[in-house]
């Protein structure tokens, strides 16, 4: 079986100003790290299109066509980080219906597993408006599509992106058949994400939000992965699990503070990577979030796409809980005892 890698020199038609920090070079950078990662073990995957049918599985078709209509020249700035451009509302279209396409691959057993490597990333899009760099949420509107359109019930995100992934969040925040949990740098935009913030309704229980002060390392990491995500994932049994894969977690990018390596984001990959295969046949999608130190983008998505192609390392020994990270975490200690009988071993 194969990796998927969905890649389209069109993400970069997409952009928002001279300077802007998610620029059309983030994915140019990508280039040879996609070639290079083709052999036996991965295949190019060109994606198509979503239809704005696809779309409204999560956005409203007010904004859509909204989106649609901003001028062909010249630029409509949303707030003063997301900003629409010329080729802005076709490239959005690809970005999303990259994750369409990987699923699709999947569900047909041509691929095992992908990485859309799309722009404009997704995840802080929210119904009728997009934000932080995004516009329609690539992510959420896969997992719709694998529930409204296929039928699963239990399909589970991790997003690891530096910042919270609010518009996802958001979406399925009153349904227990998304499990959604995110990891990320606390005070930081856009300021929602806290422990308290469960899910609603059936969803309650189904919402996990870690949010971690700076300077957290590959073992804070990975003791959250072996210790809450992995077994929570036991309990869930997802039947697909999707991630928010963002490099703007490693130690050195211009947007965060966190201090992961490029291995430790290899870690987390592998950890994922066992859990798809324990529980949803190995169907699993990345989804390029941010990161925006173009060498570490290169080196994280190369040393990602190693794992997802079946260079693991035999075993990843067991991350501790730091004292700091335990305090940080004690707030979420009753949560998880009321919505899932789960306890936090040391
Ligand atoms: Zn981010």
């Amino acid at each position: 079986m194969k990796t998927g890698i969905i890649f389209d020199l069109r993400f970069a038609h997409h952009e928002m100003g001279t300077g802007h920090i998610e620029s059309p070079a983030r994915i140019r950078a990508l280039e040879k790290i996609v070639w290079d990662s083709l052999d036996e073990k991965a295949i190019l995957v060109s994606p198509r299109p979503a239809t704005e049918q696809e779309i409204s599985l999560v956005h409203l078709p007010s904004y859509i066509d909204y989106l649609k209509q901003t001028p062909a020249h010249g630029y409509t700035a949303f707030d003063p980080d997301t900003i629409a451009g010329p080729q802005t509302f076709a490239t959005a279209c690809l970005a999303a219906g990259a994750g369409l396409t990987a699923a699709e691959k999947i569900l047909a057993g041509e691929i095992e597993n992908a990485f859309a490597l799309v722009r404009p990333p997704g995840h802080h899009a929210e119904s009728a408006r997009p934000m932080g760099f995004c516009f329609f949420n690539n992510l959420a509107i896969t997992a719709e599509f694998l529930r409204q359109k296929i039928g699963l019930r239990k399909i589970m995100i991790v997003d690891w992106d530096l910042h919270h992934g609010n518009g996802t969040q958001k979406a399925f925040y009153y349904t227990p058949e998304v499990f959604f949990i995110s990891l990320h740098q606390t005070p930081l935009f856009p300021g929602t994400g806290a422990i308290g913030e469960v899910g609603e309704k059936n969803g309650a229980g189904f919402n996990l939000n870690l949010p971690l002060k700076p300077g957290k390392k590959d073992e804070d990491y990975l003791y959250i992965f072996q210790k809450i995500i992995q077994p929570l994932a036991d309990l869930y049994q997802p039947e697909f699990i999707l991630v928010s894969a963002g490099f703007d977690v490693l130690s050195g990018d211009p947007l965060g503070k966190m201090e992961l390596t490029v291995e430790g984001c290899g870690d987390l990959t592998q950890i994922i990577l066992e859990l798809a295969k324990k529980w949803a046949e190995n169907r699993l999608i990345l989804f390029l979030e941010g990161g925006y130190d173009l060498n570490l983008l290169q080196e994280g998505v190369a040393e990602v796409l190693k794992r997802l192609k079946g260079q693991l390392k035999p075993k990843i020994p067991q991350a501790s809980c730091s004292e700091e990270l335990c305090r940080e975490l004690a707030p979420l200690i009753p949560l998880l005892q009321k919505y899932w009988g789960f306890i936090l071993e040391r």
